[in-house]
């Protein structure tokens, strides 16, 4: 006499599929960690159960197509902890939720597999801890489309043929954070929404953020906007990615102003027409400093599955030792990027790095004193606030110009009204008319002014009293002072 099956799935139901055992075919595979190898019995399994889930988990399926197989919409699609065996995945849509989370697939290929816009949608497409191993590209023209998140974290690519061609994903979230992707190329290219541009050998995004954090990856690795959608800029993370295990890194056209290289040094990485358009006009902004970080906000859900990354998700901006941490690691990032730059040719950018680098500098000076001691030092205190109002660091040259030439204005004015008349005699007229006499004094004044800047007539200075020697000597310490700072700001500015 057939009963059912009474297997116990994911959503608490039981399997209706009758049977003479004491479980049908398919749960008896799955109890007996067997090989599934027919459609008829996912078939069967589909149709007879009509729960909330789809529960496909932990089995072993080898040699299995799910070419034929059509997943009934609307309910969440369970695969986790399962094994696939040279299997395919060829046209099959997906609606709801589909989890593949801690699979492993050996030679298995997902081909025209899509997520539908519908109006369920797919919310979330999930390969966490995935892996996927042998020498077929395991994702090709496929399609995910209205998911609020596409995770691969810490998933493990292990094929020498890129993970992805002629992919498109649509996503809030795409995260490949912790990934391990030990493949010749693993290129991501952002294109703008609702335009479903393809690329070969790549992973096309619209995605709003993109988590690359800890990413390992030992082929080469780009990431890019498209030529022709420069402008688009999602939140990117590439915390603690080490660029020098990879062959090459390259950014293409990428707009780079969202993207956070914390802790990554970048000497090594090729930054071909980059866009950094956010502090492009302004050195001012220390960059990534007022955003606290959408990218780490969007890693902490997963932080109670995997402790280990927890460390980077809470980051505590108010706390004085991450502060510091933090602008230590801002420092080494500066300065990498100033090398890179500098190494390229491109000194106009590497001065913006500098002068980044300079201002964690200042923000470092007692970084662990009291609030007002501190601001004092960062602000007067010290040497590098005062080279900044110069001199910006050494990268503008037109403010020591504009210094030079106040102090040869206030200089000849200063002289005029200290008493000093034509022909320098000391005539004690103070009053200011433009005419007659007065006004040639104040022209054999700034004629003085410039004999003493030229060091010309320094000495005549010390004859006329103390407040016109005073008033040489401090003339001849500001050009001494401004002069070299105007040449090296434009030997910096100018150099080929
Ligand atoms: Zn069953």
């Amino acid at each position: 006499m057939a009963r059912v099956c009474g297997y116990e799935l994911a959503d608490g139901t039981r399997c209706q599929v009758e049977t003479e055992g004491a479980h049908c075919e398919l749960h008896l595979a799955r109890l007996n960690r067997s090989d599934v190898s027919s459609p008829a019995l996912i078939r069967q399994h589909l149709q007879t159960n009509q729960g909330t889930v789809i529960d496909l988990k932990g089995f072993r399926f080898r040699a299995l197509d799910f070419e034929s197989t059509l997943f009934p919409p609307g309910r969440d699609i369970l695969f986790d902890d399962s094994t696939f065996v040279n299997s395919r995945f060829i046209d099959v849509a997906f609606e709801g939720n589909v989890s593949f989370a801690n699979c492993t697939f050996e030679g298995t290929i997902f081909e025209n597999v899509c997520s539908n816009d519908s109006t369920i949608g797919c919310a979330k497409l999930d390969f966490t801890l995935a892996k996927f191993l042998g020498g077929e590209v395991p994702f090709r023209d496929c399609s995910f489309y209205a998911c609020d998140e596409i995770l691969f974290v810490d998933a493990t690519f292990e094929s020498k043929e890129p993970p992805f061609t002629m992919c498109h994903a649509k996503s809030d979230l795409v995260s490949f954070m912790g990934a391990s992707i030990n493949a010749e190329r693993f290129a991501l290219h952002i294109c703008k929404p609702d335009l479903h541009m393809l690329m070969p050998s790549s992973l096309v995004l619209d995605a709003s953020h993109i988590n690359l954090a800890r990413l390992k990856c030992n082929g080469h690795f780009e990431y890019g906007n498209l030529e022709s959608m420069i402008d688009v800029s999602p939140f990117v993370s590439l915390i603690y990615v080490d660029f020098r295990q990879m062959q090459t890194a390259t950014f293409r056209n990428a707009n780079l102003t969202k993207v956070l290289f914390l802790g990554s040094p970048v000497d090594n990485v090729v930054f071909a027409n980059p866009r950094w358009t956010g502090f492009g006009t302004s050195r001012r902004v220390c960059v990534f400093d007022d955003t606290p970080d959408e990218a780490f906000k969007h890693g902490a859900p997963l932080e109670s599955e995997s402790s280990d990354s927890s460390e980077f998700v809470e980051i505590d901006w108010d706390d004085r030792d991450r502060e510091n941490t933090r602008l230590n690691q801002l420092l080494e990032l500066y300065v990498s990027l100033k090398k890179n730059f500098e190494a390229s040719g491109n000194y106009i950018d590497a001065g913006d790095w500098f002068y980044r680098e300079m201002e964690c500098r200042r923000r470092l000076i007692a970084v662990n004193r009291s609030r007002i001691v501190r601001w004092l030092r960062q602000n007067f205190f010290s040497f590098p606030p005062w080279y900044r109002f110069v001199s910006e660091y050494g990268e503008n040259y037109t403010r020591p110009m504009w210094g030079l030439l106040a102090t040869l204005v206030l200089g000849a004015v200063s002289y005029f009204y200290s008493g000093f008349g034509t022909d320098h005699t000391i005539n004690y007229d103070f009053a200011w008319t433009v005419t007659g006499e007065s006004f040639w004094g104040l022209v054999d004044a700034m004629l003085y002014s410039l004999g003493v800047m030229s060091f010309q007539v320094t000495k005549t200075g010390f004859q006329h009293g103390t407040v016109t020697a005073t008033l040489t000597l401090a003339q001849v310490v500001l050009t001494l002072i401004l002069v070299p700072l105007f040449l090296l700001a434009l030997r910096r500015k100018f150099r080929r």
